[in-house]
């Protein structure tokens, strides 16, 4: 069966290491950026090198407009979308909950959940039958994240809340829908919040003593996608070194 996929913010991190991973899989890959082309570019350069296929799209998966464009041109391209991977996401500095203010808290939910609800809308709106969906969650969700980031935190309960209720609604039609939560992964996300080496700092708390690896956790990605996986939905994979 051809497999065609969207990976959202795909150009770096867990989402960049997903697309290639997929790509080799066999998956025909459409990654998604918002802003940093050159990189998604680079992933797609990468996948084509490697002799698997692949085509960038950029498309701000908050915005309704742009994930239907996203959707259209991912079609054109490679035909109908069978396989989507929520992953773009944002959080702000480390901060008490009590300094963060309201602008920042709606920015984050339109980033993560109302993305998350579009693109998940588009896709079952679009596949009358069969498909997978992973979303990325974290491990925020069930920690929230005290001192840090409990809107960014909220936003992963709301995700996986939304994992659970969209996978009984459409399991029937033969849609899967599941969600990885990672803990302390190694990418840029980390500086985004303040602290490059957030996860140098944690190590030592981590029940596996480090923090994970983007493949890591697009190994998990790949498998709930996977016919492996094919009587898995409305499951939660902790990827998290045991936190
Ligand atoms: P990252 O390196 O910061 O990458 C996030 C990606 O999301 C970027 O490529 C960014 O693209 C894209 N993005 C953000 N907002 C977008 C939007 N509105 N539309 C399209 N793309 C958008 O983060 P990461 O660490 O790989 O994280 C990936 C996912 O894993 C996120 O959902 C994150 O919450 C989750 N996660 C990460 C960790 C961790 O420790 N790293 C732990 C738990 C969960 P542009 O650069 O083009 O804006």
């Amino acid at each position: 069966m051809k497999k065609v996929v969207i990976v959202t913010g795909g150009g770096r991190g867990i989402g960049a290491a997903t697309a290639k991973l997929l790509a080799k899989q066999g998956y025909q890959v459409c990654v998604n950026y918002r802003v940093n082309a050159k990189r998604a570019q680079a992933i797609v350069a990468e996948i084509m090198t490697a002799g698997g296929q692949a085509f960038s799209v950029q498309a701000d998966v908050s915005c309704e407009s742009d994930v239907v464009a996203l959707f259209d041109a991912t079609e054109r391209q490679f035909g109908p979308v069978t396989h989507l991977v929520n992953n773009a996401g944002i959080l702000f500095s480390q901060s008490a909950f009590a300094a963060i203010d309201v602008e920042r808290f709606q920015k984050v939910m339109l980033a993560n959940v109302t993305s998350c609800f579009l693109c998940c809308r588009e896709f079952i709106r679009r596949n009358t039958s069969t498909g997978a969906i992973v979303n990325v969650s974290s491990a925020a969700a069930r920690t929230g994240s005290p001192f840090e980031y409990i809107d960014y935190a909220a936003s992963k309960g709301a995700i996986d809340t939304l994992t659970t209720g969209l996978s009984l609604e459409v399991a029937a039609r033969g849609i899967r829908v599941n969600a990885v939560r990672p803990g302390f992964i190694d990418t840029e996300m980390h500086a985004d919040g303040g602290e490059p080496n957030r996860i140098e700092r944690l190590a030592s708390q981590i029940p596996l003593q480090r923090g994970g690896t983007p493949l890591e956790v697009a190994n998990s990605i790949a498998w709930l996608l996977s016919d492996d996986a094919s009587y898995v939905t409305g499951s939660f994979i902790d990827v998290a070194g045991g936190k």
